[in-house]
Protein backbone atom coordinates (compact mmCIF):
# COMPACT_ATOMS: atom_id res chain seq x y z
CA UNK A 1 0.00 0.00 0.00
CA UNK A 2 0.86 3.53 0.00
CA UNK A 3 0.98 3.47 3.36
CA UNK A 4 3.67 1.06 4.00
CA UNK A 5 5.52 2.46 0.96
CA UNK A 6 5.56 5.58 3.17
CA UNK A 7 7.43 4.12 6.03
CA UNK A 8 9.73 2.35 3.49
CA UNK A 9 10.99 5.02 1.71
CA UNK A 10 11.73 7.14 5.67
CA UNK A 11 13.40 3.84 6.94
CA UNK A 12 15.54 3.24 3.86
CA UNK A 13 16.81 6.91 3.71
CA UNK A 14 17.07 7.92 7.78
CA UNK A 15 17.25 4.39 9.76
CA UNK A 16 20.18 2.73 10.16
CA UNK A 17 18.87 -1.08 11.88
CA UNK A 18 21.36 -3.69 13.69
CA UNK A 19 23.08 -6.27 11.50
CA UNK A 20 22.54 -5.51 8.52
CA UNK A 21 23.64 -4.92 4.98
CA UNK A 22 21.50 -1.46 4.21
CA UNK A 23 21.77 -1.28 0.39
CA UNK A 24 20.77 -4.69 0.29
CA UNK A 25 17.50 -3.89 2.49
CA UNK A 26 16.83 -0.41 0.73
CA UNK A 27 16.32 -2.75 -2.37
CA UNK A 28 13.29 -4.37 -1.20
CA UNK A 29 12.34 -2.58 1.28
CA UNK A 30 11.54 -3.89 5.40
CA UNK A 31 8.95 -5.31 6.23
CA UNK A 32 6.52 -3.13 8.32
CA UNK A 33 5.75 -5.00 11.90
CA UNK A 34 2.41 -2.94 13.18
CA UNK A 35 1.12 -5.26 15.88
CA UNK A 36 1.27 -8.40 17.22
CA UNK A 37 -0.92 -10.94 19.80
CA UNK A 38 -0.32 -14.55 20.94
CA UNK A 39 2.70 -15.80 18.94
CA UNK A 40 1.73 -13.76 15.70
CA UNK A 41 2.98 -10.95 14.61
CA UNK A 42 1.03 -8.93 12.21
CA UNK A 43 2.45 -6.42 9.41
CA UNK A 44 1.12 -3.51 7.32
CA UNK A 45 -0.25 -5.05 4.43
CA UNK A 46 -2.23 -7.44 6.90
CA UNK A 47 0.04 -10.77 6.51
CA UNK A 48 0.34 -12.62 9.60
CA UNK A 49 3.68 -14.39 10.74
CA UNK A 50 3.88 -17.11 13.45
CA UNK A 51 6.89 -15.85 15.95
CA UNK A 52 9.17 -19.11 15.89
CA UNK A 53 12.06 -16.58 17.72
CA UNK A 54 10.00 -15.01 20.23
CA UNK A 55 11.58 -11.24 18.61
CA UNK A 56 15.02 -11.82 19.57
CA UNK A 57 14.57 -14.98 22.02
CA UNK A 58 12.95 -12.66 24.65
CA UNK A 59 8.82 -12.67 24.56
CA UNK A 60 8.32 -15.33 26.99
CA UNK A 61 4.60 -14.44 27.84
CA UNK A 62 3.97 -13.67 23.91
CA UNK A 63 2.54 -10.60 22.93
CA UNK A 64 -0.21 -8.43 23.52
CA UNK A 65 -0.44 -8.99 27.30
CA UNK A 66 -2.41 -7.03 29.44
CA UNK A 67 -1.30 -7.86 32.91
CA UNK A 68 2.41 -6.52 31.57
CA UNK A 69 0.57 -2.98 29.78
CA UNK A 70 -1.71 -1.99 33.09
CA UNK A 71 1.59 -2.85 34.94
CA UNK A 72 3.41 0.02 33.02
CA UNK A 73 0.93 2.31 32.66
CA UNK A 74 0.58 2.76 36.38
CA UNK A 75 4.24 3.02 37.09
CA UNK A 76 4.17 5.17 34.05
CA UNK A 77 1.22 7.31 35.70
CA UNK A 78 2.22 7.38 39.27
CA UNK A 79 6.49 7.08 38.90
CA UNK A 80 7.43 7.34 35.46
CA UNK A 81 10.91 7.87 35.90
CA UNK A 82 13.16 8.10 39.43
CA UNK A 83 17.07 6.99 39.95
CA UNK A 84 18.64 5.16 41.91
CA UNK A 85 21.65 7.68 42.69
CA UNK A 86 21.75 9.13 46.21
CA UNK A 87 20.20 6.69 48.24
CA UNK A 88 16.99 6.45 46.94
CA UNK A 89 15.02 3.38 45.05
CA UNK A 90 11.37 2.75 44.34
CA UNK A 91 8.89 -0.18 45.07
CA UNK A 92 9.41 -1.70 41.50
CA UNK A 93 12.91 -1.24 41.77
CA UNK A 94 12.99 -2.94 45.38
CA UNK A 95 10.12 -5.57 45.25
CA UNK A 96 12.01 -6.75 41.70
CA UNK A 97 15.07 -7.47 42.94
CA UNK A 98 13.81 -9.50 45.97
CA UNK A 99 11.73 -11.42 43.17
CA UNK A 100 14.86 -12.08 41.29
CA UNK A 101 16.72 -13.51 44.54
CA UNK A 102 14.28 -15.93 45.05
CA UNK A 103 14.00 -17.32 41.38
CA UNK A 104 18.15 -17.15 40.08
CA UNK A 105 20.08 -19.79 40.88
CA UNK A 106 21.21 -20.63 44.54
CA UNK A 107 23.56 -17.86 46.01
CA UNK A 108 22.81 -15.08 43.45
CA UNK A 109 21.32 -12.57 45.98
CA UNK A 110 22.36 -8.94 44.88
CA UNK A 111 21.44 -7.41 41.39
CA UNK A 112 22.40 -4.41 39.72
CA UNK A 113 20.13 -3.12 36.63
CA UNK A 114 20.93 -2.16 32.96
CA UNK A 115 19.02 -1.29 30.16
CA UNK A 116 20.35 -4.08 27.67
CA UNK A 117 22.37 -7.60 28.01
CA UNK A 118 25.14 -5.55 26.61
CA UNK A 119 25.50 -3.20 29.49
CA UNK A 120 24.94 -6.16 31.80
CA UNK A 121 28.07 -7.79 30.44
CA UNK A 122 30.11 -4.33 30.19
CA UNK A 123 28.84 -4.08 34.08
CA UNK A 124 30.15 -7.19 34.50
CA UNK A 125 33.57 -6.71 33.42
CA UNK A 126 34.04 -3.52 35.75
CA UNK A 127 32.46 -5.63 38.19
CA UNK A 128 34.58 -8.19 38.08
CA UNK A 129 37.94 -5.60 37.49
CA UNK A 130 36.90 -4.24 40.64
CA UNK A 131 36.63 -7.13 43.39
CA UNK A 132 39.78 -8.48 42.32
CA UNK A 133 41.27 -4.91 42.76
CA UNK A 134 39.69 -4.87 46.13
CA UNK A 135 40.72 -8.53 46.34
CA UNK A 136 44.40 -7.12 45.88
CA UNK A 137 45.11 -9.21 43.08
CA UNK A 138 45.22 -6.34 40.91
CA UNK A 139 47.02 -8.72 37.97
CA UNK A 140 43.19 -10.38 37.69
CA UNK A 141 42.83 -8.98 34.44
CA UNK A 142 42.37 -11.39 31.87
CA UNK A 143 39.08 -12.25 30.80
CA UNK A 144 38.49 -15.75 29.04
CA UNK A 145 35.45 -16.44 26.78
CA UNK A 146 34.48 -18.75 24.07
CA UNK A 147 34.26 -18.79 19.50
CA UNK A 148 31.15 -18.29 18.55
CA UNK A 149 29.80 -16.88 22.02
CA UNK A 150 27.22 -13.73 21.57
CA UNK A 151 27.54 -11.30 24.76
CA UNK A 152 26.61 -8.28 22.83
CA UNK A 153 28.05 -5.25 21.58
CA UNK A 154 28.97 -2.60 23.48
CA UNK A 155 32.68 -2.35 23.58
CA UNK A 156 33.84 -4.94 26.23
CA UNK A 157 30.62 -7.25 25.81
CA UNK A 158 31.83 -7.46 21.34
CA UNK A 159 35.42 -8.34 22.96
CA UNK A 160 33.83 -10.56 25.00
CA UNK A 161 32.29 -12.37 22.02
CA UNK A 162 33.78 -14.82 20.02
CA UNK A 163 32.21 -14.70 16.85
CA UNK A 164 34.73 -13.36 14.42
CA UNK A 165 32.76 -11.53 11.96
CA UNK A 166 32.35 -8.99 14.93
CA UNK A 167 35.25 -8.25 15.69
CA UNK A 168 37.47 -6.70 12.30
CA UNK A 169 35.06 -3.86 11.80
CA UNK A 170 35.76 -2.05 15.42
CA UNK A 171 39.83 -3.30 16.06
CA UNK A 172 38.68 -6.21 18.57
CA UNK A 173 38.75 -7.63 20.87
CA UNK A 174 40.35 -5.04 23.07
CA UNK A 175 43.68 -6.57 24.54
CA UNK A 176 43.24 -8.60 27.93
CA UNK A 177 40.16 -10.48 26.35
CA UNK A 178 40.87 -14.16 24.85
CA UNK A 179 38.86 -16.89 23.46
CA UNK A 180 38.88 -20.70 23.46
CA UNK A 181 37.21 -23.74 22.04
CA UNK A 182 33.27 -24.28 22.12
CA UNK A 183 31.60 -27.97 22.93
CA UNK A 184 30.03 -27.37 18.96
CA UNK A 185 30.33 -31.62 18.85
CA UNK A 186 28.53 -31.80 15.50
CA UNK A 187 30.77 -29.09 13.75
CA UNK A 188 33.73 -29.90 15.16
CA UNK A 189 34.21 -32.77 17.20
CA UNK A 190 35.24 -35.07 14.56
CA UNK A 191 35.46 -38.99 15.54
CA UNK A 192 34.90 -38.33 19.42
CA UNK A 193 32.01 -38.80 21.01
CA UNK A 194 30.12 -36.08 22.76
CA UNK A 195 31.20 -36.95 26.30
CA UNK A 196 34.81 -36.94 24.68
CA UNK A 197 34.61 -33.82 22.70
CA UNK A 198 32.75 -32.12 26.22
CA UNK A 199 35.85 -32.72 28.40
CA UNK A 200 38.56 -31.83 25.31
CA UNK A 201 36.35 -28.20 25.33
CA UNK A 202 36.29 -27.85 29.06
CA UNK A 203 40.10 -28.68 29.30
CA UNK A 204 40.81 -26.43 26.68
CA UNK A 205 39.80 -23.64 29.67
CA UNK A 206 42.49 -24.93 32.02
CA UNK A 207 45.30 -25.46 29.70
CA UNK A 208 44.55 -21.56 28.65
CA UNK A 209 44.68 -20.21 32.43
CA UNK A 210 48.00 -22.53 32.57
CA UNK A 211 49.35 -20.57 29.53
CA UNK A 212 48.48 -17.40 30.59
CA UNK A 213 49.50 -17.62 34.31
CA UNK A 214 45.84 -18.21 36.71
CA UNK A 215 47.28 -15.04 38.13
CA UNK A 216 46.62 -13.25 35.39
CA UNK A 217 42.83 -14.49 34.73
CA UNK A 218 39.73 -12.61 36.62
CA UNK A 219 37.09 -14.66 34.44
CA UNK A 220 35.34 -17.64 32.68
CA UNK A 221 32.48 -15.69 30.92
CA UNK A 222 30.45 -17.98 28.56
CA UNK A 223 26.25 -19.02 27.41
CA UNK A 224 25.26 -22.07 29.30
CA UNK A 225 23.71 -22.71 25.74
CA UNK A 226 25.24 -20.62 23.37
CA UNK A 227 23.00 -19.10 21.23
CA UNK A 228 23.57 -16.20 18.45
CA UNK A 229 26.75 -18.94 17.49
CA UNK A 230 24.54 -21.46 16.54
CA UNK A 231 22.49 -23.05 19.37
CA UNK A 232 25.45 -25.16 20.59
CA UNK A 233 24.49 -27.45 23.29
CA UNK A 234 26.74 -28.50 25.71
CA UNK A 235 27.69 -31.93 26.00
CA UNK A 236 26.89 -33.71 29.47
CA UNK A 237 30.01 -33.56 30.71
CA UNK A 238 31.46 -29.86 29.82
CA UNK A 239 29.80 -27.80 32.93
CA UNK A 240 30.90 -30.19 35.45
CA UNK A 241 34.44 -29.61 34.77
CA UNK A 242 34.06 -26.48 33.69
CA UNK A 243 32.92 -25.71 37.66
CA UNK A 244 35.66 -27.57 38.59
CA UNK A 245 38.31 -25.90 36.47
CA UNK A 246 37.27 -22.23 37.77
CA UNK A 247 37.05 -23.10 41.30
CA UNK A 248 40.82 -25.19 41.15
CA UNK A 249 42.14 -21.40 39.99
CA UNK A 250 40.28 -19.17 41.45
CA UNK A 251 38.42 -18.01 38.57
CA UNK A 252 35.51 -16.29 38.78
CA UNK A 253 32.64 -17.92 36.60
CA UNK A 254 30.17 -15.45 34.77
CA UNK A 255 27.28 -16.79 32.92
CA UNK A 256 25.67 -15.32 30.41
CA UNK A 257 22.01 -16.39 30.98
CA UNK A 258 20.42 -13.21 28.35
CA UNK A 259 19.14 -16.05 26.41
CA UNK A 260 18.78 -19.21 28.78
CA UNK A 261 17.40 -17.26 31.55
CA UNK A 262 13.98 -17.09 32.33
CA UNK A 263 12.57 -20.69 31.27
CA UNK A 264 14.13 -21.41 27.83
CA UNK A 265 16.30 -24.48 28.68
CA UNK A 266 13.05 -25.47 30.94
CA UNK A 267 14.28 -24.60 34.45
CA UNK A 268 14.30 -20.81 35.34
CA UNK A 269 17.96 -20.24 34.44
CA UNK A 270 20.30 -22.17 31.73
CA UNK A 271 22.76 -22.75 34.84
CA UNK A 272 20.06 -25.07 37.14
CA UNK A 273 19.50 -27.29 33.95
CA UNK A 274 23.31 -27.44 33.38
CA UNK A 275 24.33 -27.55 36.89
CA UNK A 276 26.43 -24.23 36.75
CA UNK A 277 27.81 -22.89 39.72
CA UNK A 278 27.95 -19.97 38.93
CA UNK A 279 30.20 -16.51 40.85
CA UNK A 280 27.55 -14.10 38.53
CA UNK A 281 25.00 -14.17 35.82
CA UNK A 282 23.86 -11.81 33.63
CA UNK A 283 20.31 -11.40 32.35
CA UNK A 284 17.94 -9.26 30.11
CA UNK A 285 15.72 -10.27 26.76
CA UNK A 286 12.56 -12.95 29.14
CA UNK A 287 13.11 -10.60 32.16
CA UNK A 288 10.75 -8.42 30.29
CA UNK A 289 9.56 -10.23 28.12
CA UNK A 290 11.25 -7.41 25.84
CA UNK A 291 7.88 -5.40 26.56
CA UNK A 292 10.79 -2.89 28.04
CA UNK A 293 14.67 -2.70 28.06
CA UNK A 294 16.15 -3.87 31.26
CA UNK A 295 19.00 -6.33 32.43
CA UNK A 296 20.23 -7.08 35.57
CA UNK A 297 24.05 -8.81 36.95
CA UNK A 298 23.20 -11.15 39.29
CA UNK A 299 25.90 -11.64 41.98
CA UNK A 300 26.74 -14.38 44.54
CA UNK A 301 28.21 -13.72 47.87
CA UNK A 302 31.36 -13.87 47.13
CA UNK A 303 31.27 -10.87 44.63
CA UNK A 304 28.18 -9.18 46.18
CA UNK A 305 29.99 -8.85 49.74
CA UNK A 306 33.06 -7.41 48.45
CA UNK A 307 31.63 -5.00 46.67
CA UNK A 308 28.73 -4.02 48.90
CA UNK A 309 31.62 -4.14 52.29
CA UNK A 310 33.73 -1.76 50.26
CA UNK A 311 34.29 1.70 51.90
CA UNK A 312 34.48 3.66 48.41
CA UNK A 313 31.62 4.70 46.53
CA UNK A 314 31.11 2.40 43.88
CA UNK A 315 31.44 4.64 40.28
CA UNK A 316 29.30 2.79 38.19
CA UNK A 317 25.52 2.96 36.67
CA UNK A 318 23.15 4.15 34.53
CA UNK A 319 20.86 7.21 34.52
CA UNK A 320 18.08 3.97 33.78
CA UNK A 321 19.56 1.55 36.26
CA UNK A 322 16.67 0.44 38.09
CA UNK A 323 13.98 2.55 36.17
CA UNK A 324 10.37 1.89 37.60
CA UNK A 325 8.59 1.58 34.60
CA UNK A 326 10.37 -1.17 33.65
CA UNK A 327 10.89 -2.97 36.88
CA UNK A 328 7.18 -2.67 37.44
CA UNK A 329 6.95 -4.47 33.91
CA UNK A 330 9.36 -7.32 34.68
CA UNK A 331 8.02 -7.94 37.62
CA UNK A 332 4.41 -8.03 36.17
CA UNK A 333 6.22 -10.35 33.47
CA UNK A 334 7.27 -12.81 35.96
CA UNK A 335 4.25 -12.79 37.73
CA UNK A 336 2.31 -14.03 34.82
CA UNK A 337 5.31 -16.92 34.55
CA UNK A 338 4.36 -17.76 37.62
CA UNK A 339 1.18 -18.16 37.61
CA UNK A 340 0.70 -20.13 34.00
CA UNK A 341 4.06 -22.26 35.46
CA UNK A 342 5.55 -21.10 32.04
CA UNK A 343 8.79 -22.41 33.15
CA UNK A 344 7.44 -25.95 34.49
CA UNK A 345 5.56 -26.04 31.06
CA UNK A 346 8.96 -25.44 29.02
CA UNK A 347 10.57 -27.85 30.90
CA UNK A 348 7.83 -30.88 30.73
CA UNK A 349 4.67 -31.25 28.58
CA UNK A 350 5.60 -27.76 26.24
CA UNK A 351 9.22 -28.38 25.38
CA UNK A 352 8.74 -32.42 25.37
CA UNK A 353 6.12 -31.91 22.15
CA UNK A 354 8.90 -28.87 20.50
CA UNK A 355 11.51 -31.46 20.82
CA UNK A 356 9.87 -34.39 19.63
CA UNK A 357 8.30 -32.33 16.59
CA UNK A 358 12.18 -31.29 16.20
CA UNK A 359 13.71 -34.46 16.39
CA UNK A 360 10.99 -35.59 13.41
CA UNK A 361 12.41 -33.53 10.73
CA UNK A 362 15.84 -35.05 11.17
CA UNK A 363 14.58 -37.39 8.49
CA UNK A 364 14.75 -34.92 6.11
CA UNK A 365 17.69 -35.45 3.19
CA UNK A 366 18.70 -31.53 4.25
CA UNK A 367 18.78 -32.20 7.89
CA UNK A 368 22.03 -33.25 8.91
CA UNK A 369 21.62 -32.56 12.64
CA UNK A 370 18.33 -31.38 15.00
CA UNK A 371 19.11 -30.53 18.24
CA UNK A 372 17.51 -28.80 21.42
CA UNK A 373 16.30 -27.92 24.70
CA UNK A 374 13.17 -26.90 26.50
CA UNK A 375 12.03 -24.52 24.30
CA UNK A 376 15.55 -24.00 21.90
CA UNK A 377 15.89 -25.89 18.68
CA UNK A 378 18.27 -26.19 15.94
CA UNK A 379 17.93 -27.49 12.67
CA UNK A 380 21.26 -27.79 10.58
CA UNK A 381 20.99 -27.72 7.19
CA UNK A 382 24.22 -30.03 4.91
CA UNK A 383 25.08 -30.94 1.68
CA UNK A 384 26.11 -34.26 3.27
CA UNK A 385 24.76 -36.21 5.96
CA UNK A 386 26.67 -38.42 6.59
CA UNK A 387 30.40 -36.43 6.41
CA UNK A 388 28.39 -33.80 7.63
CA UNK A 389 29.56 -31.61 4.88
CA UNK A 390 27.96 -27.90 4.65
CA UNK A 391 26.60 -26.32 1.58
CA UNK A 392 29.44 -23.35 -0.07
CA UNK A 393 28.59 -20.33 1.84
CA UNK A 394 28.25 -18.50 -1.74
CA UNK A 395 25.07 -20.34 -1.68
CA UNK A 396 23.30 -18.84 1.19
CA UNK A 397 21.33 -21.45 1.85
CA UNK A 398 20.39 -20.57 5.44
CA UNK A 399 19.86 -17.02 4.19
CA UNK A 400 17.60 -18.46 1.73
CA UNK A 401 15.72 -20.88 3.86
CA UNK A 402 15.01 -18.14 6.08
CA UNK A 403 13.35 -15.83 2.94
CA UNK A 404 11.26 -18.77 2.00
CA UNK A 405 10.10 -19.00 6.37
CA UNK A 406 9.22 -15.33 5.77
CA UNK A 407 7.47 -15.47 2.90
CA UNK A 408 5.55 -18.46 3.63
CA UNK A 409 4.16 -16.89 7.73
CA UNK A 410 7.20 -18.21 9.41
CA UNK A 411 9.75 -16.32 11.10
CA UNK A 412 13.11 -18.64 11.87
CA UNK A 413 16.46 -17.14 12.05
CA UNK A 414 19.20 -18.16 9.71
CA UNK A 415 22.41 -18.76 11.84
CA UNK A 416 25.18 -19.61 8.69
CA UNK A 417 23.16 -22.60 7.68
CA UNK A 418 21.92 -23.84 11.00
CA UNK A 419 18.13 -22.58 11.60
CA UNK A 420 16.88 -21.57 14.57
CA UNK A 421 13.44 -21.77 17.00
CA UNK A 422 13.00 -20.16 20.33
CA UNK A 423 9.31 -19.50 20.85
CA UNK A 424 7.35 -17.95 23.40
CA UNK A 425 6.82 -19.92 26.73
CA UNK A 426 3.07 -19.61 25.80
CA UNK A 427 2.98 -21.49 22.34
CA UNK A 428 0.41 -24.28 22.55
CA UNK A 429 0.32 -27.88 20.59
CA UNK A 430 -1.18 -26.50 17.49
CA UNK A 431 0.86 -23.62 17.35
CA UNK A 432 4.11 -25.98 17.82
CA UNK A 433 2.27 -28.08 14.88
CA UNK A 434 2.53 -24.79 12.72
CA UNK A 435 5.39 -24.32 13.34
CA UNK A 436 7.20 -27.10 12.15
CA UNK A 437 4.50 -27.58 9.11
CA UNK A 438 6.08 -24.65 7.91
CA UNK A 439 9.82 -25.00 8.62
CA UNK A 440 9.55 -28.29 6.88
CA UNK A 441 7.38 -26.64 4.12
CA UNK A 442 10.33 -24.34 3.98
CA UNK A 443 13.41 -26.83 3.70
CA UNK A 444 11.42 -28.13 1.48
CA UNK A 445 11.47 -25.48 -0.63
CA UNK A 446 15.42 -24.65 0.01
CA UNK A 447 16.01 -28.55 -1.38
CA UNK A 448 14.06 -27.88 -4.09
CA UNK A 449 16.20 -24.57 -5.34
CA UNK A 450 19.20 -27.33 -4.72
CA UNK A 451 18.06 -29.76 -6.71
CA UNK A 452 17.92 -32.40 -3.71
N1 LIG B 1 24.25 -11.97 25.77
C1 LIG B 1 23.60 -12.91 25.07
C2 LIG B 1 23.79 -14.34 25.41
C3 LIG B 1 22.75 -12.53 24.03
O1 LIG B 1 22.12 -13.46 23.30
C4 LIG B 1 22.56 -11.16 23.77
C5 LIG B 1 21.64 -10.72 22.69
O2 LIG B 1 21.19 -11.48 21.86
C6 LIG B 1 23.27 -10.23 24.51
C7 LIG B 1 24.10 -10.66 25.53
C8 LIG B 1 23.17 -8.78 24.23
O3 LIG B 1 21.97 -8.28 24.65
P1 LIG B 1 21.42 -6.87 24.08
O4 LIG B 1 21.14 -7.08 22.64
O5 LIG B 1 20.21 -6.63 24.93
O6 LIG B 1 22.49 -5.86 24.32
Amino acid sequence: SNQTKRWQEMDAAHHLHPFTTHHQLAKTGARVITHAKGVYLYDSEGRKLIDGMAGLWCVQVGYGREELAEAGYKALKELPYYNAFFQTTNPYTAELSQKLSEVTPKGIDRFFFANSGSEGNDSAVKIIRYFWNLQKKPNKKIFIARKKAYHGVTIAAASLSGLTSMHPQADLPMPGFVHIDCPYWYGEGGDMSPDEFGLKTARALEEKILELGADNVAAFVAEPVQGAGGLIIPPATYWGEINRICKKYDILLHVDEVICGFGRTGNWFGSQTYGIEPDMINMAKGLSSGYQPIAAVGLGGRVGDVIFNSDEEWSHGFTYSGHPVACAVALANLEVMQKEHLVEKAGGSTGAYFQKKLAELGDHPLVGETRGVGLLGAIELVKNKATREKYPSELDVGYRCRVHCFDNGLVMRAIGDTMVLSPPLVISESEIDEIFYLARKCIDLIARDLGV
